[in-house]
């Protein structure tokens, strides 16, 4: 038996889906505990890891340079399978009023409105999250002691 074959016969599944499932569910956990699992698109936690993608904020596919726009950290963010591939699918992002209307250029009250709502909801978030650290110092849900 290859050591493939050994590796797929113990995990019941490819190894390469396993590591895949691994490395993400790891960047998931990160993300939660870092206060970065929040989605790009509609700026709300994302809880569910069979939810969480990765989200290229301009899109690489047909860009100038694609392998750059692929790779670019600062062009990556998080989202929601559904808001991901719901604003792929517009091409152009959601479609306005939203927060990715205005990035696209779009000033109307709506765009403006989701931009405000969307930082507000990204403060709450993050500072929720650091709130939360601080407060979990002491030892309050940890394991328990004998
Ligand atoms: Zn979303
Ligand atoms: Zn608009």
């Amino acid at each position: 038996m290859s050591i493939k074959e050994k590796k797929t016969k113990q995990l019941g599944m490819n190894p390469g889906t396993a590591a895949n499932r691994l490395r993400k569910s790891i960047l998931f956990s990160f993300a939660q505990k870092l206060g970065y699992a929040w989605c790009y698109q509609c700026a709300t936690e994302i809880k569910d890891i069979d939810r969480f993608t990765i989200e290229h904020k301009e899109p690489w596919l047909d860009s100038e340079n694609p392998p750059e726009f692929f790779f670019d950290l600062d062009n990556i963010a998080f989202s929601h399978a559904e808001c991901n591939y719901g604003a792929a699918r517009a091409k152009y992002g959601m479609p306005c009023p939203s927060v990715t209307a205005y990035r696209k250029g779009c000033r109307c009250d709506g765009c403006k409105e989701a931009r405000r709502e969307y930082r507000k909801k990204r403060k709450q978030l993050k500072g929720r999250e650091d709130g939360k650290q601080k407060e979990t110092k002491p030892n309050t849900e940890g394991e328990k002691p004998c």
